[in-house]
């Protein structure tokens, strides 16, 4: 079977890019894999790791004859990137993108790209918190979301051949507007990572006595926030920033139902918490029913 794309340029290539550039060589979905990055240790490591037939730390290079040019970098980064690829670009390229919030696309991005290219912005709702091309895996999408947010006047068949691409790296699709997924995402993803990072911050300030206990109890349930909270500062410090009104308006929701968890408490109103904890355990089963829960947790529950 003959490539589905002859030429796919990354920008970025970090733990998103490298591994679905593991799955494009895997396949065999692309004749040549370009690579772009910021620094020589990433394109040594790409090369090293067999997964580019081309590097260049200039992105206007790395697109030069693509048929699709995949941006894996953090959101901060989109707006000097599309003015540097913008006259590189090939007339019909789908340009597409990885990023967690998908409304930049449209404000960052688009604007600066011909009108002659396909813009299908794309987000794979599965990642770690690890960094860089060598903590990439191609089963790291397997059985996850990936979200597409085209524009109302995007091509159908350069939407097709991304969700198809997601769909072989073991993806299921969902087609969603860009303001949808940023609240939906808010809520999911991004007001977790915020908590966790917020928790975890609240300790660097305890005194001494208390901060020395903190790593060696962790199993309490603070290790679990530690893991989300080790993310990279970058990625999400540009995520939080480029979604900042869908996390303000749920952060108020959130704030509101801390308060009343404390009252609730203050008041020693026991109901008040079951009645919470009981409608949280159903949520928990939602979750379970829509096959989210983790490896680890799939193992333990059939143990
Ligand atoms: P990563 O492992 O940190 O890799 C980021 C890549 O972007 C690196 O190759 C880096 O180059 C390059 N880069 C950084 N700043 C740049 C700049 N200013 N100009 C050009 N290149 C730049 O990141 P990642 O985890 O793959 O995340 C990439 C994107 O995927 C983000 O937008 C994130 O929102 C999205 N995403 C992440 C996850 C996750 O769990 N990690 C999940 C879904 C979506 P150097 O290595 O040379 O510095």
């Amino acid at each position: 079977m003959s490539p589905m794309f002859e030429h796919v340029a990354f920008i970025g290539f970090g733990l998103i890019g490298s591994s679905l550039a593991r799955i494009i060589r895997r396949d065999n979905i692309a004749a040549h894999i370009a690579v772009a990055a910021r620094s020589q240790e990433t394109l040594d490591a790409a090369v090293e790791l067999r997964l580019a037939d081309s590097v260049s730390l200039d992105p206007a290079e790395a697109v030069k004859n693509a048929d699709l040019v995949m941006i894996c970098t953090p959101l901060g980064a989109y707006a000097e990137i599309a003015k540097t690829i913008a006259p590189a670009l090939d007339q019909g390229c789908i340009v597409s993108d990885v990023g967690s919030v998908k409304r930049c696309v449209f404000s960052e991005l688009a604007p600066q790209l011909p009108d002659n290219v396909h813009i299908i912005p794309a987000h794979p709702v599965a990642g770690t918190e690890h960094s860089g091309p060598k903590a990439g895996f191609a089963e790291l999408f397997e059985g996850h979301w990936c979200i597409i947010t085209p524009g109302k006047d995007a091509e159908p068949t350069a939407v097709e051949k991304i969700s198809e691409l997601w769909r072989r790296a073991g993806m299921m699709i969902e087609i969603m507007d860009a303001d949808h997924h940023d609240r939906v995402l808010a809520m999911t993803s991004h007001l977790p990572h915020l908590i966790a990072y917020t928790i975890v911050d609240t300790t660097t300030g305890l005194e001494d006595y208390l901060k020395k206990e903190v790593a060696k109890f962790s199993a309490g349930g603070f290790r679990d926030f530690t893991r989300i909270a080790a993310s990279d500062p970058v990625m999400w410090r540009d995520i939080f920033l480029a979604n900042r009104d869908s996390i303000i308006e749920v952060l108020d929701r959130f704030g509101a139902d801390l308060e009343k968890m404390k009252n609730a408490i203050r008041d020693s109103d026991g109901n008040r918490l079951i009645e919470a904890f009981r409608r949280t355990r159903d949520i928990r089963r939602g979750v379970i029913k829509a096959h989210q829960e983790t490896p680890e947790e799939v193992k333990l529950a059939n143990r």
